[in-house]
């Protein structure tokens, strides 16, 4: 059971945003700031790395272009695009979706802050770990 191939199925009630045969855009239920949205593919997919090419390159471009509608049409400053992937990361609904997060300079819904780690790491170490064939 997925809440979202629920809400996708019409089973469960949506403010739908943007529709097409790929993907569905609707708002999110708790609106961190107004035009909160999240934008999903039909097809159920866990997370982003399980998504395909195609459905993926189609998702950004609808995610491209509802963040461009939203900032210019709600008077957003810029918006935050995040995907949460899972639950370490803070991914709740395991169904993929973006969440395109209007900013307006004065919200307090949102706090992204980056902490650097204190300890400096030794960074052609990551780049090698990153790229090692496992
Ligand atoms: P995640 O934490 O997985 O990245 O985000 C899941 C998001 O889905 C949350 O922001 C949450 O508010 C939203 N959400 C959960 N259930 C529903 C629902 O039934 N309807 C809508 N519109 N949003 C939901
Ligand atoms: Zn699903």
């Amino acid at each position: 059971m997925c809440i979202f191939c629920d809400i996708i199925e019409g089973k469960i009630p949506s403010a739908k945003v943007y529709e097409d045969d790929q993907c569905l855009a609707i708002l999110d239920i708790s609106q961190v700031t107004r035009g909160h949205t999240l934008v999903m593919p039909k097809q159920h997919f866990a997370n982003i790395l399980e998504c395909d090419e195609q459905t993926l390159a189609h998702l950004i471009e609808v995610v491209r272009d509802l963040a461009g509608k939203i900032v210019k049409n709600l008077d957003a400053r810029g918006c935050n695009i995040l995907v949460n992937t899972n639950e370490a990361a803070g991914q709740s609904v395991m169904h993929l979706h973006f969440h395109i997060i209007p900013r307006y300079g004065n919200d307090e819904g949102l706090n992204i802050e980056f902490d650097p780690h204190h300890e400096p790491y030794d960074l052609a170490e990551i780049v090698r770990d990153i790229n090692k064939d496992r």
